[in-house]
């Protein structure tokens, strides 16, 4: 499993197979108001900005949806396969995505 930030670059290798690609799949991701990815999140983040002046500023933006985009390296055949990438969670407030990709794609990532 790999963490991937939002505008980070990614190597030329399909995330599912390992096989070298310059295809991206293009991959939409909106968070829930009442999302079970937010829940924990957002206690922590009244807990931590009760004593600030900002507290109504910052809790009405996160009020909203938050939206992130990625473009994951993804081979022809697995983009007919793979329909829908699953990551295991999402950061919306660090633009960070933990998902199960292919050893190559990691180490490729991992060596820059
Ligand atoms: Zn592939």
């Amino acid at each position: 499993m790999v963490s991937i930030r939002g505008g980070s670059q990614l190597p030329a290798i399909c995330h599912h197979c390992g096989a070298a690609t310059e295809r991206l799949k293009k991959i939409h991701l909106v968070s829930e108001a009442q999302g079970t990815a937010m829940g924990p999140l957002m206690g922590r983040l009244i807990g931590y900005f009760i004593p600030f002046l900002g507290l109504f500023h910052r809790l009405e933006s996160h009020g909203k949806s938050v939206e992130l985009q990625l473009k994951l390296p993804t081979c022809a055949r697995c983009a007919r396969r793979v329909r829908d990438v699953a990551p295991r969670y999402i950061d919306f407030e660090e633009q960070r995505i933990d998902l199960i990709v292919h050893a190559e794609f990691k180490k490729a990532l991992e060596d820059g």
